[in-house]
């Protein structure tokens, strides 16, 4: 069974953003990314319902980096939320998107002169400063310029979420941000207090991703709010803004036990009015930044069913014509979806096999044991919930050209990326005759 509600027509096929996903692929092919922008907006406004029943003041800042194109930053921009940018391509396009700068955060463990020039001339709402390099360049950059910006200190708290490896941030060894417990992070106060042009107005720290619980920000809430209150007493300074990351875990199978924005909210608002008060400190701004849990599940990846392979006793391989190209979740960390037959939705699952995709690689396997109907070619394969760090990390690997990606709701469907031609395979290339 899969662990979640589909929406099926008449004839059995799935709905997405009311368009029946047989008439997506046909219109736009395969392999195609698909979002249902309702399901992006309900997860904003979830969030939102959160925060104003836990009374708190808030920002939502969604991580773009989990799906950056110039249509997500105008339906975030639509939704009056905040945007993250970890590099200079994601601030172009927000900026082409009309995405208004001072609602942007600027992250990244080692920012260049160029990016941070161009976040300051482009009048960026936060720079995230994540290292005494980075400091010291702002500082020339802001010199050069002649004006001030608002930053942030991200901070590594020495807690870590318990999850892959790969997606820890937090932990005392991590790459990122000032390290509290060796002093690191007190120096940099020092180091930014001292320079006029920067207003520091908070402090950051992302624990990890794909978070199932809630002690980890509770944690985080109790370790902030020690440091600002440590800060007040020491240097008379109190950071107005607590800056929680993002990390909210999604559904990807029955494995998962997501919960719900309401209850990460709910706990943080708990934590954060007993800590302040204890510690005798005005109730701080909340910000999070979001990226999976808003854009994960609004996405599905279209794949038209190709060759098999069956080995007899053994084993069997459905191909697909995408894979590590437009996902490479699955063969970068061994991440785990489900997937249906969309023109066969109420199709009893009759068998198991590893659904592969066209890509050199033996790794290049979407789902490892997918239970799905018998299949033939042609038939449409829906992976779910693709919608974060899968087409943001698509590659012309085999130089396969990236897919389309198709924005759906109330029954339309529009294309908000085209589909890459041989062509822009080659776009860039020179020869060398
Ligand atoms: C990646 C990242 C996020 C978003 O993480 P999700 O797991 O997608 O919610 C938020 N903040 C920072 C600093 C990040 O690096």
């Amino acid at each position: 069974m899969i662990s979640r509600d589909l929406q099926a027509n008449e004839q059995g096929h799935l709905l997405l953003g009311g368009v029946d996903a047989t008439q997506l692929a046909r219109d736009f092919g395969t392999p195609l990314v698909v979002y249902d922008v309702g399901n992006i907006r309900q997860q904003i406004q979830d969030f939102r319902e959160s925060f104003d029943q836990s009374g708190l003041r808030y920002q939502i800042s969604y991580a773009s980096k989990a799906f950056a194109t110039v249509a997500m930053y105008q339906v975030i921009k639509e939704e009056g939320l905040h945007a993250d940018v970890v590099s200079g391509g994601e601030l172009y396009t927000a900026l082409q998107a009309g995405f208004p700068a001072e609602r942007l955060s600027f992250h990244g463990n080692n920012k260049s002169v160029a990016e941070l020039t161009m976040a300051v001339d482009h009048g960026v709402g936060v720079i995230i400063l994540d290292n005494f390099h980075e400091i010291q360049l702002l500082k020339e950059v802001l010199a050069v310029r002649g004006t001030s910006v608002n930053v942030m200190l991200r901070l590594t708290p020495g807690i870590s979420a318990h999850t892959h490896r790969y997606t820890q941030t937090g932990q005392v060894d991590s790459k990122f941000g000032f390290d509290v417990a060796s002093g690191q992070a007190t120096r940099a106060l020092q180091e930014v207090l001292a320079v006029p042009q920067m207003h520091l107005i908070g402090i950051h720290a992302h624990i990890g991703s794909q978070i199932f619980g809630v002690a980890g920000f509770e944690m985080l809430v109790q370790k902030l709010v020690s440091i600002a209150a440590e800060w007040r007493d020491d240097f008379d300074f109190v950071p107005q803004i607590l800056n929680l990351g993002g990390g909210f875990g999604i559904t990807y199978t029955a494995a998962d036990e997501a919960i719900g924005p309401d209850v990460f909210i709910q706990h943080i608002a708990a934590t954060l009015k007993a800590s302040s008060a204890e510690a005798n400190l005005d109730l701080p701004e909340i910000w999070i930044e979001p990226g999976r849990s808003i854009v994960g599940p609004a996405g599905y990846n279209l794949y038209t069913v190709g060759s098999r392979k069956d080995i007899p006793n053994l084993t069997s391989y459905l191909s697909v014509d995408g894979g590590m190209g437009d996902n490479i979740r699955p063969a970068l960390y061994q991440a785990q979806y489900e997937a249906v037959v969309a023109n066969k939705l109420n199709a009893p699952q009759q068998e198991t096999v590893h659904l592969a995709g066209k890509y050199c690689e033996s790794g290049d396997i979407l789902v490892d044991q997918a239970k799905l109907p018998r299949t033939e070619p042609g038939d449409l394969i829906a992976m779910l919930d693709t919608g974060a760090y899968g087409y943001s990390m698509a590659s012309n690997y085999n130089r396969n050209p990236r897919p389309a990606v198709v924005f759906v709701e109330n029954g339309q469907a529009k294309v908000v990326v085209r589909r890459e031609t041989f062509a822009d395979l080659t776009r860039l290339d020179e020869s060398y005759l």
